[in-house]
């Protein structure tokens, strides 16, 4: 079946009981026992939740966990890289690209840190120089392709290499890209993590995290980690996700074919510096996404304008139909300073060393005309460059 399909069906079937066609929400957090010591498929919301694994069943198709593996929700997308952080002890070495989502950062460098683990970023858009900065204890490389906000493309059948090389489980935030763009699995990842907030549930709406894994043994000790540590999704949300998730190729292609066209304006105007976007020639990734992203290049892009850091937050608050906020991936454009928003918790000197100036200004293109976007662009070009 094709992705679309499976996006509505797999995980989804009707109700049993009275042939509902949307599933019920189960909002129960226990579940009665036939008898003391005899159970059933579910006793405890927290080990188990019918909406809950609907919403599993499905990400686990979409994503390719195959038969042996499978996905879990969490509460939150931090709550799920935190759960494989959980997997890590002490001692041991985690390897993670440049290019990391802000709070990701800061979870590698302030709390696993606490646990006794130790964290070294390096630019894995090059092989070789990310392989030299593995340990020997390097039990965990995580990386992000398309990076955020550059959109760094990484080749990541030649990370999960590297990490099987050394012994380490290769893991990558699939957030930007999406299942129907990028399978990591497919390629040898052995964990995929998406922030649900984003693509998946779609409508700024609800808060979610996934994590989906292809082989048994990393799918078990996770799913024993969310159990123990507690931070799953809630029925609601996950009612919510399983919604979105079904209009999802539908809006990724689409918020793709916008961003290329908002792209390619933005890369003819004077005021503009430089665009970063997969879906151009003159992006260094373009080559590799072409091969590894599925037929398009995804709904976020990133522009530097020629201007300070003033006339960057005056053109950000000059456009109307783009809301300033973090998070991305819903139908309602945004418009970000990653220097000031999803980047402040960035130590300084890394920012600028990873490139993220105060001219930066990242794109979430929704579902809106690409026309009326581009028009609004135009307008705030004008009234503040
Ligand atoms: C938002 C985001 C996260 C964190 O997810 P939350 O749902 O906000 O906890 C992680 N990675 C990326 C790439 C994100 O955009």
């Amino acid at each position: 079946m094709h992705f679309r399909t499976r996006a509505i069906h797999i995980g989804q079937e009707p109700d049993p009981a009275t042939g509902a066609v949307v599933p019920p929400v189960h909002f129960a957090s226990t579940f009665a026992q036939p008898g003391a010591g005899e159970w059933r498929e579910y006793n405890y919301s927290r080990s188990g939740n019918p909406t809950r694994h609907a919403l599993e069943v499905t990400a686990a198709s979409l994503e390719g966990c195959g038969p042996e593996g499978g996905a879990l929700a969490f509460a939150t997308g931090m709550a799920a890289i935190h759960c494989v952080i959980a997997s890590l002890r002490a001692g041991d070495h985690i390897l993670a690209s440049s290019d990391l989502y802000g709070g990701a950062y800061r979870l590698l460098h302030k709390v696993a840190d606490r646990a006794g683990l130790t964290v070294t970023l390096a630019d894995a858009t090059d092989l070789a120089a990310f392989e030299k900065a593995i340990e020997p204890n390097t039990r965990l490389v995580w990386v992000e392709s398309p990076g955020n906000p550059l959109m760094t493309i990484i080749d990541l059948k030649g990370v999960a290499e590297i990490a099987h090389r050394h012994g380490a489980l290769a893991a990558c935030d699939n957030t930007i890209a999406t299942p129907v763009l990028s399978r990591p699995l497919e390629l040898g990842m052995d964990i995929v993590m998406h922030s649900a907030t984003k693509y998946y549930g779609g409508h700024s709406d609800l808060m979610g995290g996934l994590l989906a894994m292809r082989e048994k043994h990393v799918y078990d000790d996770l799913a024993f980690l969310q159990n123990a540590t507690g931070a799953i999704m809630g029925p609601m949300e996950s009612f919510l996700c399983s919604r979105g998730a079904k209009t999802l190729e539908l809006r990724v292609r689409e918020q793709s074919r916008s961003a290329q066209k908002v792209a390619e304006w933005l890369s003819q105007r004077k005021e503009v510096k430089r665009v970063l976007y997969p879906g151009l020639p003159t992006h260094p990734g373009h080559e590799l996404a072409k091969r590894q992203m599925d037929g398009a290049f995804g709904g976020m892009l990133s522009f530097e304008l020629n201007a300070t850091d003033a006339q960057t937050k005056a053109f950000v608050k000059a456009t109307q139909l783009f809301s300033i906020a973090v998070s991305f991936g819903a139908v309602e454009s945004l418009i970000s300073q990653p220097a000031s928003m999803s980047h402040a918790s960035y130590d300084p000197a890394d920012r600028a060393k990873a490139g993220i100036t105060d001219g930066l200004i990242r794109l979430s293109i929704g579902l809106e005309s690409a026309d009326d976007l581009i028009a609004d662009l135009e307008r705030a070009l004008f009234s503040t460059t």
